[in-house]
């Protein structure tokens, strides 16, 4: 078997930046498991497994425009303190969920001082060039149900099932 669209995909990897740094990794957790073709992940590590079989080995070096963009610093804006009724519960690296005209954003606070706030809406890993390498562990064909939802149900899909 090799994947290809709808086959569910399990893969084991690590994403480093490019001081080397693990940004992120399956080690010791379960490997990811995903849909292929249905825009799960990124389009370019999508073309990169394409017709890859259980045991491949893939290195893939994404920029930033293929990963989750350029840091965009407009998008990092500062607030007063005194806006915040939780104030005294708010950390450096405390995330949030805002919503946007464009869907629902993760934001992520970057900075506290002079009674201001800093919220970053960036994606965590936006401005970094993404070191992947990834081992396919696993292809089964996808579920009539996981077609039908565009998704994996690996134990983990929030989504709620008649
Ligand atoms: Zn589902």
């Amino acid at each position: 078997m090799i994947i290809e669209k709808d086959k569910a995909v399990s893969l084991d990897y690590t994403l480093t930046n490019s001081e080397g740094e693990i940004l992120d990794s399956t080690q010791q957790q379960t490997p990811l498991v995903y849909l292929h073709g249905a825009g799960n992940i990124l389009p370019r590590l999508e073309e990169a497994l394409e017709g890859k079989k259980i045991k491949s080995r893939i290195k893939k070096t994404l920029v930033p425009e293929d990963g989750y963009g350029d840091y965009n610093p407009q998008l990092a804006q500062s607030y007063p303190l005194s806006k915040f009724p939780n104030a005294d519960k708010l950390k450096v690296g405390t995330q949030f969920q805002v919503d946007t005209s464009g869907g629902p954003v993760l934001a992520t606070i970057t900075k506290i001082e002079n009674e201001e706030l800093t919220v970053d809406m960036n994606h965590p890993l936006a401005g970094q060039t993404l070191h992947f390498d990834i081992e396919v562990v696993d292809i089964r064909e996808a579920t009539e149900e996981e077609l039908k939802h565009g998704h994996i149900h690996s134990g983990e899909c929030g989504c709620s099932h008649e």
